[in-house]
């Protein structure tokens, strides 16, 4: 029997984002996606004889920000290459990337392990380069390019193959993701593909140092599928080792309804793509101040943002965690907030109320029908005894249902707590008088029965009644009752 304990997994990952600028890199064509196929094209995205591309800056600074928040060094002179080869989905024949000189290297990412340590994961290089079009197999009518997503810039992060575990490769996967995010350079969706990955994985012998060979793991596009297939490669690899057989390096297609990967024609794996420095663009060069404009207009990051909930709030390290997992949650926390002084009171009502209904219902905190203006009234009228917690559940909804604000809901559907403690009284003793036999029954040490006054009490004021002063006068009146019939 193989013994998988005895093999360590190495991975690095080849992560494409597509980043969020209003063009393509080269051209004026938009960058957004289009239903329609072949509308965002021009001669200079097409590649035509004689056009000449023009660098998007934005596309530039954005790539420097996610090499800052990844500890790169960002190369001030960086340099575009073309990348040649063959596929119908690449009209120019070549791929406009960076080759020996990217625009950020030699930084590192951290992610908890599978021990639970921080552990850096190197990143070798982010470079800039250009998307190719898609080919669109559509059942009955053969085969058909649409070229919209030519252009389209994009980052490629190149990891140090320092990923231990199918796990540890989503953590770091989700990390970047949630940094793109913080960023706003892409929006990190994995399913519509603007944010891919590819696996490279080999095993070799716990305690040694020297790499295995590796395999390519392509078509992955969801973290499912990633953990799945690479557990799967590694299985494989390890299987292959043991019965003696050598790992052939080859590229392979994940493929998610068999749960298995294979090989990908050959001819298509066989790179020699050729590259050259591309004539058509000047290097970029980006000047200090340029940089230290880039390093000014960086938001804060999804790391020192945890910390500082942790700080600031005072919040539980978990609660922070999952304020601060995406920006959306975290400002719509920090503007609920601003103005509570209960900042754990915000913090369950969020993680509880909110993302709860938002997971219900797969939206996303944007969609969200509540705004945190809103959401901070209501809470504000918890503290101030206006309704009690549970109430305040039931205005919620009807608040999400629809739309009105939490003082009308109340009015209208005449919800406010009634604290009034002679008001209360009143009622305690009207509710004891018509239930002598029960109050028999305490008198006679019967402890549970208080419960039944309380419900009682609760019922009569259609759960408005502010249950600490309920029990307290409650409470009050039969020891009084009890003492008196002594
Ligand atoms: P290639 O020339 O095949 O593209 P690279 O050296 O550029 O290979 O590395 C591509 C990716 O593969 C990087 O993320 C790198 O960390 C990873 N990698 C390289 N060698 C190995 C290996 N033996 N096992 C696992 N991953 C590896
Ligand atoms: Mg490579
Ligand atoms: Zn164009």
């Amino acid at each position: 029997m193989t013994d998988y304990l005895i093999y360590e997994p190495v991975i690095g990952l080849e992560v494409h984002a597509q980043l969020l600028t209003n063009s393509k890199i080269f051209c004026s064509c938009p960058a957004e996606f289009s239903v329609e196929p072949n509308v965002h094209v021009c001669p200079v995205c097409l590649g035509h004889p004689g056009v000449l591309p023009v660098l998007n800056k934005k596309a530039v600074e954005f790539a420097v920000m996610m090499g800052l928040a990844t500890n790169c060094k960002i190369n001030q002179y960086s340099v575009f290459a073309r990348k040649n080869y063959f596929y119908p989905d690449l009209p120019k024949g070549y791929q406009v990337s960076q080759y020996d000189k990217p625009l950020c290297s030699g930084g590192y990412f951290k992610i908890l392990n599978s021990e639970g340590k921080e552990s850096r994961i190197g990143v070798t290089r982010i470079h800039l380069e250009e998307d190719a079009g898609k080919l669109i197999h559509d059942s009955g009518f053969g085969s058909s390019v649409d070229v919209n997503r030519c252009g389209t810039p994009l980052i490629e992060i190149v990891s140090e193959p320092d990923i231990r575990s199918a796990e540890e490769a989503v953590r770091y996967l989700n990390g970047l993701r949630q940094v793109l995010q913080y960023l706003g350079i892409c929006d990190g969706n994995m399913e519509e593909g603007s944010f891919r990955c590819d696996a490279n994985v080999s095993v070799r012998l716990q305690g040694t140092q020297e790499l295995g060979t590796k395999t390519e793991l392509k078509n992955m596009n969801s973290f499912r599928n990633v953990e799945k297939a690479i557990k799967y490669e590694i299985g494989r690899q390890i299987e292959l080792i043991g019965e003696g057989k050598p790992v052939i390096q080859q590229t392979l297609l994940w493929d998610p309804d068999e749960e298995l990967a294979l090989p990908m024609r050959g001819k298509e794996d066989a790179h020699d793509y050729r590259y050259f420095p591309e004539p058509d663009l000047m290097p970029v060069t980006i000047t200090d101040e340029w940089l230290n404009e880039i390093k000014f207009q960086l938001p804060e990051l999804p790391e020192t943002r945890k910390s500082r909930f942790i700080e600031n709030y005072g919040l539980p390290v978990y609660d922070s965690e999952v304020l601060t997992s995406s920006k959306e949650i975290a400002d719509y926390f920090e503007e609920l907030a601003s103005n509570l002084s209960d900042y754990k009171m915000a913090s369950n009502w969020v993680m509880v109320e909110v993302l709860g209904k938002i997971n219900e219902l797969k939206l996303s905190i944007n969609q969200f029908p509540v705004p945190a203006v809103n959401l901070s009234r209501l809470l504000y009228l918890i503290i101030d005894g206006t309704v009690s917690n549970k109430i305040a559940k039931e205005v919620f909804t009807e608040m999400m249902a629809s739309g009105a604000d939490a003082d009308e809901i109340i009015n209208k559907k005449n919800l406010i707590q009634i604290s009034d403690a002679g008001q209360i009284q009143t009622i305690i003793e009207n509710i004891v008088r018509a239930h002598p036999g029960q109050i028999k029954e305490y008198i006679e040490g019967k402890e549970k029965v208080f419960g039944f006054f309380v419900g009682k009490v609760m019922k009569e004021t259609g759960g408005k009644a502010n249950p600490k002063i309920v029990n307290d006068l409650l409470l009050k009146y039969l020891l009084k009752l009890r003492t008196q019939s002594e």
